[in-house]
């Protein structure tokens, strides 16, 4: 789960002191060296353990009110790691300045500590009963959604306050204040009819007061004149502790006698109660900061979870008792809309009737002259496609044998990854590719662990279903290995995608997940430079010897520094020094999430980090 220093290499999570200094003795004991690790006492806090004449020192990091890290006295920094950035130029009172990290052996991921598992219970219950998700399709959509659904759950939460009444009249608030005792600070929050505004209602000495929150263009939340919130609940929270302009703070929850049960279940309000109210406010930005504008992530944005292609139309057990590999002919329409070609026919759009719904489908038809082996290959990629099932993937739904022959695959309108990046520079950010390059790596993670190698991967081949929301496609190369077998030998070199190719495949025509992993590279390096072609101009041949000079292609423009050093790690030549993608799908998600929170507090970084705090 995101947590501000977890892509950090010299982060330990949550390890005890003396874990830290045994670690900092492997490491040699140099002036300066130190490590990051979580605070056990303090929510979000974090502890920096360093060693200064063989002795250690252990400096307590707290997370102000305001969303920064400071060291006790010390000046205010946006997170943990420009904290250290700092402190490797000034010691600043501490015993030296931070001169080597002491990073974590490899094999060692940082120790999750009681507030992650917390927070993961939050996320994992609130998926679970807001997409009605399980297994395989749960665990995939919190890896993949964790910051947006935590956003969600923030800007959300007070929906599933027991004080919030809904969209009642004034009249209604005070009957319901009035019945029952009536102590000093009982109070309810409700919406008001007028452009979906709220009002807090609250009793003192038996009358009952109301107040306008406003909301303003940045989309915070206050009392008028009051402090400003980014969510409700925080704003409640706050006022439970100062009344901050009312005639008296909120004591008592006048509780909604008509709640809706759904998320009301008591692991989830108990982890939001006990985290509230910092857990989000590294997802929102600071509490009392102005300008920040949060993204409407969530209300706006369709998240996978939320389309239909993201679970397998087959997942309703009603569907899947007429699933067979044979489609019926008049159970599918089909358009005159091409929606690509290639040399095989083409790929149409259409709709297939199923037992209770109709989906929207791309069809891949032959050419007619349908020669036996051009056909026997797509029959391959449909038997491949049969037995993947992943959000991150392509379903196939069926083939169909009819006028010619067809595989009927779940749509991804959004088109191949390339074209669409390279039509909407402008608009797209940065986070935004990183997003769909961790779905793509979840997808091929899945792949690998079915022990199947694509053998095509690229941005060509990497199709969008929206902006936020990318799947694997075009199995047509794709071989599944035999259980003990790590790689897949072609007898004879194809027509292949040789600027996509690892040397191994190149040179002894071995393929495995790991050569699929340096195609994953070529697809990051795409996808970052907004479609551009790999290598140039440069040939198939040419690009092999470029390669064999141990040269490689140059970071993009505006491309992240992790985001480089991950391709050149998929550009490993040997294959057995590659990494795998389970690790890949590691290191895009660590830099993912800690970008997500990061990138829509924008300009304001800057500033923050030289504010000293009193
Ligand atoms: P090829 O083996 O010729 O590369 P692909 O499977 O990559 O064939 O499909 C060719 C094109 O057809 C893609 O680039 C894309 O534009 C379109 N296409 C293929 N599958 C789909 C799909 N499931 N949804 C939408 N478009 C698709
Ligand atoms: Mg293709």
């Amino acid at each position: 789960m995101p947590d501000a220093a977890a892509h950090l290499p010299f982060y330990y999570g949550s390890i005890a002191r003396a874990e830290a200094e045994e670690y900092l003795k492997l490491a040699g004991m140099s002036d300066g060296l130190f490590l990051l690790r979580q605070c056990l006492r303090s929510l979000g806090g974090y502890v920096l353990s360093m060693v200064c004449n063989l002795q250690f020192y252990h400096y307590a990091i707290e997370r102000q009110m305001n969303g920064t890290y400071a060291i006790v006295g010390g000046k205010a920094h946006l997170g943990p790691e420009e904290l250290c950035e700092f402190y490797s130029k000034d010691a600043d009172g501490l015993c030296c300045t931070l001169r080597k990290p002491c990073n974590r052996p490899t094999g060692v991921e940082p120790q999750p500590g009681v507030f992650d598992s917390m927070r993961d219970n939050m996320v994992r219950e609130y998926v679970r009963q807001t997409w009605k998700l399980e297994g395989d399709a749960l665990e995939q959509a919190i890896i993949s959604q964790a910051p947006q659904v935590e956003k969600l759950i923030a800007t959300t939460a007070h929906e599933r306050m027991p004080w919030y009444h809904g969209s009642i009249t004034r009249d209604e608030a005070e009957r319901r204040l009035y019945s029952g005792a009536q102590p000093d600070g009982k109070f309810l929050l409700r919406e008001r009819k007028e452009n979906g505004t709220y009002a807090l209602s609250l009793v003192y000495g038996k009358t009952v007061y109301h107040y306008r929150i406003d909301h303003d263009k940045s989309g915070k939340y206050s009392i008028p004149e009051g402090t400003k919130f980014d969510t409700l609940w925080q704003l409640v929270e706050y006022l439970k502790l100062k009344p901050d302009g009312l005639i008296f703070y909120l004591r008592e929850t006048c509780p909604n006698p008509n709640m809706p049960g759904e998320l009301t279940s008591p692991t989830f309000l108990a982890s939001l109660c006990t985290l509230s109210p910092f857990i989000f406010q590294r997802q929102l930005g600071p509490l009392n900061a102005d300008g920040y504008t949060p993204e409407p992530v969530g209300k706006s944005r369709l998240l996978p979870m939320d389309t239909s292609v993201y679970e397998s139309p087959y997942s309703d057990p009603e569907e899947l008792k007429d699933k067979k590999l044979f489609l019926k002919r008049d159970h599918l329409m089909m358009d005159e809309v091409e929606l690509g070609a290639g040399n095989f026919g083409c790929v149409k759009k259409g709709v297939y009737k199923m037992r209770k719904k109709q989906i929207d489908v791309a069809i891949k038809v032959l050419k007619s002259n349908n020669e036996k082996t051009v056909k026997d290959e797509m029959m391959k990629e449909a038997q491949i496609m049969h037995q993947l099932d992943n959000p991150y993937i392509v379903r196939m739904i069926g083939v169909c044998e009819a006028e010619s022959l067809m595989l009927v695959m779940e749509m991804a309108s959004g088109g191949p990854l390339n074209k669409f990046l390279a039509s909407k520079r402008d608009e797209i950010t940065v986070s935004n590719i990183v997003e769909l390059m961790h779905q793509v790596s979840m997808g091929m993670k899945y792949l690998e662990e079915k022990n199947f190698v694509h053998r095509d991967l690229a941005a060509r081949n990497v199709l969008l279903v929206n902006q936020h929301y990318a799947k694997i496609s075009d199995f047509g190369l794709s071989k599944a290995l035999g259980a003990d077998d790590s790689y897949y030998k072609a007898r004879t070199a194809g027509k292949w995608p040789l600027k996509w190719y690892a040397p191994e495949c190149v040179l002894y025509h071995k393929f495995s997940s790991k050569s699929d992993v340096w195609s994953y590279g070529v697809t990051m390096w795409e996808a970052f430079t907004y479609g551009q072609k790999p290598y140039k101009k440069m040939k198939g041949p040419e690009v092999i010897s470029f390669i064999e000079q141990g040269k490689r292609m140059e970071c993009p423009t505006d491309c992240p520094a992790e985001m480089y050093t991950l391709m050149q790690q998929c550009w490993t030549y040997r294959w057995e020094e590659r990494p795998g993608f389970i690790t890949v799908e590691n290191i895009i998600r660590s830099y993912y999430y800690s970008i997500a929170n990061k990138t829509e507090n924008g300009p304001e970084t800057e500033d923050k980090s030289k504010e000293t705090l009193p």
